[in-house]
């Protein structure tokens, strides 16, 4: 057994009590003298109710219930948000020489609470840790080669930059989050007042300090003055709780929040939320107007550094917040909490209509108040850097739109989406302490500090390297065949954001789910489109809009296929060609063209036409015609907007047979006109070109990726055959 007193801890602990005992092995690691009987989720109404079930718990080690607990804490949005907040336990653990030490077990960087794995929580050894504590300083790099000192196990992930707070405190079991509600309670300009009023001496209040080491010493120093305390409340930052095992620490922090909650209803029993109503929503229908004519140049604004994905909501709330009385300077105020400042900047574009009608102003006007953010980053880093520290996309995270709803952007949807909800926490944040007292976040240079804070940038930085067509938006219309199918997944695969389009809306869904379920990131949107229809073409934008916030690449692919001679075609199947196969891809690429224009970051459109339009066949009038009439469209377009960096290409593929709905429904036709039994088919359309090979989708989803993506940027109204080599298909 091993005792950790006074001399580790320094001098403090509670009068008259025996010093924290931690004892073998995860099971019995109290001295008597910490422990009391977990005061349980105290339910007063609060809306975050504690989940621990005793059942659940049952035979868990320490560490096993340090996993449960945080998979607790992070799977209740009010807690804590993607990737923030962190947990931790001590116990005796053996070391590789196996010798008994000390273990500190803490959240490391990169990994989310709800999805917690025992490997997530470095070991550390923390008589190795606790020296530290006598320093004056330490600087944040400094403090992180010394962590990876004391790990125990070098593959562990970096420990948390909070693990000192978590060493220092002589507490069995620490939980720290950022609840929306302890946010809200802090955030103001009364803080301190209003903490001791909600929690007496139950929470310690610790005045804002940059999260390391300077924090974890003004946590342990307050706890020395009241170790009787359940936990502290960090200004503008977040709660701590601990106790003696993982149950007490748990059911404190639910605890803690709870009674937030409480005072927070009663203060906001009569006063309005954020002040109270100040415009009204535009109806839905216009709303979507909007979207159409200012996404493009929104999105080229935010995009000037880097190219972004944008999203869009306008829920209940998000509404109430953007049309509220407070909303427009509680926004400016600042983030929340330092974490959430690293997603979403410190202070998103709150639009201002200046008493304009939204829907009559230009997009011009929009982009203006985007550049003024820009312009007022790049002073507010001026003010602030230091000598070579590189600035930051000064662009809006969030744009915030009275009437309208929130634009949220990052480098793919997943991003833009975490960014999306920290700023819906946000402003539930804002709520609260607009019915306590005025919401108050960081002064500037605190702010700037952490909003150019290299650790925790570094914890963004985990993601690596970015794919081939990242953050850009590619349509695919006739997903649903095999050649279409091919593409949305290759596209995909090499990080653009694929929205798979189908006359059979069932099917573009399913090809977008199994993409977005493989590459575990939404990154596929499945819709039903006719590509005759122009109102279905614009129901499509609009999603891809809301979705997305934009598009870059169009792979026209839809077709269909009749055959006769052209004495025995009639008009209906002559027309139906022309409809779907030429009249169809001027549609939407019209459509394509439109967007691509509105946002002025130039694209690109790859058309997949047919070794018929270099090679006709007999029987084949129809689908020749209008493939050769989708060509020439392809190569009009080329001359039309090469000057604004918009690329069209076309592809001819011959024979591809697999998954093609189009072959099955001519196969036998072809066959006949070939002079050739219909299972000869395939076999007859290998032979005959010079490879003497099958041609596959994705050997077509290879060439549109050549032509979309970078490799090809000085390549535009050029024909590429993918069909084996056919010299009579010769581009020439
Ligand atoms: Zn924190």
């Amino acid at each position: 057994m091993r005792r950790l007193g006074a001399s580790v801890y320094g001098a403090g602990g509670r009068p008259g009590v025996p010093p924290v005992v931690w004892r073998d092995g995860g099971r019995q690691v109290l001295s008597g003298a910490f422990y009391f009987a977990p005061s349980g989720a105290q339910d007063d109404g609060g809306s975050v109710k504690s989940r621990w079930k005793d059942s659940e718990a049952k035979g868990k080690n320490r560490i096993e219930l340090l996993v449960y607990r945080s998979r607790l804490i992070g799977s209740e949005p009010e807690l804590c948000l993607w990737g923030g907040g962190n947990t931790s336990t001590k116990m005796e653990e053996l070391d590789f020489l196996g010798r008994k030490r000390l273990v500190l077990r803490v959240k490391g960087s990169g990994s989310d609470l709800k999805e917690a794995e025992p490997h997530h929580f470095s070991p550390m050894a923390v008589e190795d840790l606790l020296p530290v504590l006598a320093r004056a300083g330490m600087r944040d790099e400094e403090m992180v080669a010394y962590f990876e000192k004391c790990l125990l196990d070098p593959k562990a992930p970096r420990p948390s930059i909070e693990a000192l707070l978590h060493a220092f405190v002589p507490e069995n079991d620490i939980d720290h989050t950022h609840a929306d509600t302890i946010l809200a309670l802090t955030n103001t300009s009364q803080a301190k007042s209003i903490i001791r009023q909600v929690y007496g001496n139950d929470l310690l209040f610790v005045p804002y300090i940059k999260p390391g080491f300077l924090l974890a010493k003004a946590v342990v120093r307050a706890y020395r003055e009241n170790p009787r305390a359940k936990g502290a409340v960090l200004e503008k930052h977040g709660l701590i709780t601990w106790g003696v095992d993982s149950k007490t620490s748990y059911s404190r922090t639910i605890e803690m929040v709870s009674r937030a909650e409480t005072f927070i209803r009663k203060r906001g029993k009569d006063r309005p939320r954020l002040g109270g109503v100040r415009c009204k929503s535009l109806n839905p229908r216009e709303r979507e107007e909007f979207l159409v004519r200012f996404f493009g140049a929104i999105r080229s604004g935010v995009s000037r550094r880097e190219r972004k994905i944008l999203t869009f909501n306008d829920s209940p709330a998000v509404l109430e917040y953007v049309n509220s009385r407070l909303g427009p300077q509680t926004s400016q105020e600042g983030a929340a909490t330092p974490d959430h400042m690293l997603r979403t900047k410190r202070i998103p574009l709150f639009v201002d209509w200046k008493g304009k009608d939204p829907l009559s102003v230009s997009p011009k006007f929009i982009a203006k108040q985007v550049e003024r953010h820009g312009e007022n980053h790049r002073r507010y880093y001026q003010r602030f850097h230091e000598p070579g520290q590189p600035m930051l996309d000064p662009y809006p995270r969030v744009i915030l739109i009275p009437r309208v709803g929130m634009i949220t952007s990052g480098k793919n949807l997943a991003e833009a989406r975490i960014v999306q909800e920290i700023y819906k926490h946000s402003m539930r944040v804002q709520a609260g302490a607009s019915f306590v007292d005025r919401y108050k976040s960081l002064p500037l240079a605190e702010a700037f500090e952490m909003e150019y804070w290299s650790l925790e940038l570094y914890k963004l930085s985990l993601a690596g390297q970015e794919k081939e067509l990242a953050r850009q938006v590619a349509w695919v219309t006739g997903a649903g065949g095999g050649i279409g199918r091919a593409i949305s997944e290759k596209l995909a695969e090499e990080g653009a954001h694929v929205v798979a389009l189908d006359l059979h809306g069932e099917k573009a869904r399913e090809i977008a789910g199994k993409i977005n379920s493989r590459l575990k990131s939404p990154q596929a949107l499945g819709l039903a489109c006719d590509v005759t229809k122009e109102a279905s073409i614009d129901e499509a934008m609009v999603q891809t809009l809301k979705t997305f916030g934009g598009v870059d690449f169009l792979v026209s692919n839809a077709g269909v296929a009749h055959v006769a001679p052209v004495d025995e075609l009639d008009l209906k199947s002559w027309e139906e060609s022309f409809r779907v196969n030429s009249t169809g891809h001027f549609l939407v690429a019209r459509r394509i063209i439109r967007q691509l224009k509105h946002q002025g970051m130039g694209g690109a459109l790859v058309f997949i036409a047919s070794k018929n339009v270099l090679a006709p066949g007999k029987d084949f009038a129809a689908y020749s015609a209008a493939k050769s009439a989708q060509t020439q469209l392809a190569r009009v377009l080329a001359i039309e907007n090469g000057e604004l960096g918009i690329r069209v290409n076309v592809i001819h593929p011959d024979g591809v047979f697999e998954g093609s709905g189009l072959w099955d429904e001519i196969k036998k036709a072809r066959a006949r006109s070939h002079g050739i039994k219909p299972d000869a088919l395939e076999r007859y359309y290998q032979n005959r070109n010079l490879m003497k090979v099958r041609v596959e989708p994705q050997d077509v989803a290879e060439a549109v990726l050549f032509l979309l993506s970078k490799r090809s940027a000085k390549t535009t109204g050029c024909m590429i055959t993918v069909d084996g080599g056919l010299r009579e298909a010769f581009p020439r």
